[in-house]
């Protein structure tokens, strides 16, 4: 097969990238567009040769896009928009402005593009721009499926449920085996987690991955339904376990990871904390490392000491003794290179040394998992 050449569009730091080239597809991007500075930077980083364009995609025109003819698009539009904690504008959002000029572009391009990867937040499926870009598909001449994916689903312990949609010129549909063969479902593991492969009956209703991660859950409060499905998970032996994502301690120095006195105090019962041998983790986000609740978990450093211990009757404990009771298990958050781990990232991935570890964490928290892009797009050029 001959190479193809790949447009990036909204690349941040390059998880489709990366994805391209952990699939195997013989393939080369031929340019990718963003507006973020950071990103930027770290994509430059990392893929010094590729033709980065640092403007907004509406500002690119009809004649530039046809001049780089291209044979793939992929990408990830701003998803803010969508989300069930953002406000939701959908299509009058002025950030969907973007979105919709690739939709326009789409059928007055010279020639169309073989294959499409769009990747988004849940809310997605059920957004007017979802049903805009169904709409242009169509018309263009697209075979597509729709898939909900968690890197769950390919043995990585990360929660990150996402949308993803695989469009291909071809009259050939996708069958749904190939997709199960491609994510297989973790034994036990929570049916949420499963792929969902929309529009074919497939089982288990969805729900809201911050519900289901029981980050707003206080530990005390824990429902035994939380409980059992943190267990599950951490018993289920096709998802690997965290401590094959850490860095060696060796490697770097950890204390400026651990949480502060502060914020122990003040979050202590909202943390999701997971240790070495969990087989589980919640989705990172970018505002991991500046809020607590609900943005990835933390890590368990002291094994010695014991959750009950510490977490036990804790509300009735002076504000020192909590403190104290916190400090023992030794929490502290995973390094940026960690977060790239369980994001997929390969090791020859790196951060240029003038970004702050908050910078890292902000644009990882809006990439892609690398393994499940590189998987479908094994399925989409199969
Ligand atoms: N897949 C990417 C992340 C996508 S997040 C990765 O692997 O990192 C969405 C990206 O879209 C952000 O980096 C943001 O800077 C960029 N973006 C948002 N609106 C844009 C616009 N109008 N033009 C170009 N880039 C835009």
């Amino acid at each position: 097969m001959e190479s193809l050449r790949v447009l990036e569009l909204f690349s941040g730091i390059g998880g489709m990238h990366y994805g391209l080239h952990e699939s195997g597809v013989p393939a080369q991007v031929v340019a990718a567009v963003d507006i973020n500075t950071t990103a930027n930077l770290v994509y430059r980083h990392n893929f010094p040769d590729t033709v980065l364009w640092n403007k907004t995609i509406e500002g690119v025109s009809i004649d530039d896009f046809n001049a780089l003819s291209f044979d793939m698009i992929l990408m990830s539009p701003p998803c803010q928009p969508f989300t069930r904690i953002g406000l939701q504008g959908d299509l009058s959002d002025p950030r969907t402005k973007s979105f919709l000029y690739i939709l326009h572009l789409l059928p007055r391009l010279s020639r169309r593009p073989r294959f499409i990867l769009l990747e988004n937040v849940k809310g997605f499926e059920s957004s007017s721009a979802r049903e805009r870009l169904v709409e242009t598909l169509k018309e263009c001449g697209y075979t597509f499926q729709e898939i909900m994916v968690s890197p769950i689903s390919v043995g990585i312990p990360n929660s990150r449920l996402r949308y993803f949609l695989i469009a291909k010129i071809s009259t050939e549909n996708f069958t749904s085996s190939k997709i199960l063969e491609a994510f297989p479902h973790p034994a036990d593991g929570d049916s949420h987690e499963q792929p969902t492969v929309l529009s074919l009956t497939c089982s288990g209703a969805g729900q809201p991955e911050e519900q289901m991660q029981g980050g707003h859950v206080l530990y005390k409060l824990e429902t035994t339904t939380d409980a059992q499905r943190k267990k599950n998970q951490n018993d289920d032996l096709s998802v690997g376990q965290i401590q094959d994502f850490l860095e060696r301690p060796m490697e770097g120095n950890m204390e400026c990871y651990l949480l502060p006195p502060k914020t122990l105090l003040r979050y202590g019962l909202l943390l999701d904390i997971v240790q070495p041998t969990c087989r589980r983790s919640v989705c990172f986000t970018k505002g991991y490392g500046r809020y607590v609740e609900g943005t990835g978990s933390v890590l368990q450093c002291c094994m010695e000491t014991k959750m009950e211990s510490v977490f036990s009757g804790l509300d009735r404990c002076s504000e020192e003794e909590k403190l104290q009771r916190l400090l023992k298990l030794k929490l502290r958050y995973f390094t940026p290179r960690e977060v790239a781990n369980l994001m997929g990232f390969p090791q020859t991935f790196s951060f240029p040394e003038q970004t702050s570890t908050i910078q890292r964490y902000r644009v990882l928290g809006n990439s892609v998992n690398v393994v499940v892009v590189a998987r479908l797009l094994q399925l989409l050029v199969s």
